[in-house]
């Protein structure tokens, strides 16, 4: 019987990361967790650490914690993120540095750790978590839209200088999705942004976290390994294009 593959998810006290804690784990992993809050439910991890994704010490921390240089990784799910709107004139420097932070710099942070004991290893798959907007723009989010796109990129280069150890590299973009990162959008008064993003994508619906962990896992498993370096939409379609006439006729 081979070992089971450890998995080390971020985020992973919520939303689509504690999705993926769950999938991964009736999946047969050994999950490991990190997250700035505890989880509701920590008995899917074999291991569980509080940190902040953006601090370097707290990240070495978390990989001697999961004895990851003895025991190797073979996955990293990276989920941990924030979310903030405003265009440049309305935010202030110090909400861009946050936010490229915690989106973006955390993703160099985390993949940087880990890769050495990849490469050990024989190898590993990294996924990180970009967004519609990574791909293309949108109004009154430059700070989130910027650091998504960077995550992106960040991906494709981890993708192409770690080829050659086995690693694979990917970036999962998922659309609106429900989780406690949207769900300000269920408050009164916020119904009609909540329909007008809706029907911005083409499936008229918002996706699960359940629906972007199962692409997660896929590009997690060895039934991607010739899959790197690419940014994958889990949108409802909404990135394929635009739709000019939405009633379509005929
Ligand atoms: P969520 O708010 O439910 O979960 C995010 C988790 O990240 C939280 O548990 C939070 O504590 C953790 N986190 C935040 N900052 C952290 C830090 N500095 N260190 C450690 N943990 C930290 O959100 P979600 O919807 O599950 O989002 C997961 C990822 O998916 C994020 O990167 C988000 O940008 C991305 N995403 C979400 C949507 C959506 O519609 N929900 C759409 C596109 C992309």
């Amino acid at each position: 019987m081979s070992t089971p593959n450890r998995v080390l998810i971020t985020g992973a006290a919520s939303g689509i990361g504690n999705a993926c804690v769950r999938l991964f784990n009736d999946q047969g992993y050994i999950v490991l967790g990190m997250d700035l809050n505890s989880p509701d439910d920590d008995s899917l991890f074999a291991g569980f650490e509080q940190g902040d994704v953006t601090d370097g010490p707290a990240i070495d921390h978390v990989i001697n914690a999961f004895e990851i240089p003895t025991k190797g990784l073979d996955a990293l799910v990276h989920c941990a993120g924030m979310t903030g709107h405003g265009s440049a004139t309305e935010i202030d420097p110090a909400f861009w540095s946050k936010i490229l932070n915690v989106n973006l710099t955390s993703t160099f942070l985390i993949t940087r750790a880990v890769i050495p004991h990849m490469q050990l290893n024989g190898g590993g798959s990294i996924v990180t978590i970009g967004s519609t907007f990574s791909m293309i723009a949108r109004d009154s989010m430059i700070g989130y839209a910027v650091s998504k796109a960077g995550v992106a990129h960040l991906t494709r280069c981890l993708a192409i200088d770690y080829a050659k150890d086995n690693i694979r590299a990917n970036c999962v973009c998922p659309g609106l999705i429900d989780t406690p990162m949207t769900s300000h959008l269920n408050a009164p008064g916020h119904e009609d942004v909540r329909q007008t993003l809706i029907n911005a994508h083409p499936m008229k619906r918002p996706g699960t976290a359940e629906e972007v962990a199962n692409a997660i896992a896929f590009l997690s498993s060895d039934a991607a390994s010739y899959i790197t370096g690419q940014v994958i939409g889990v949108d409802g379609g909404f990135t394929a294009g635009k739709q000019v006439v939405p009633e379509a006729r005929h």
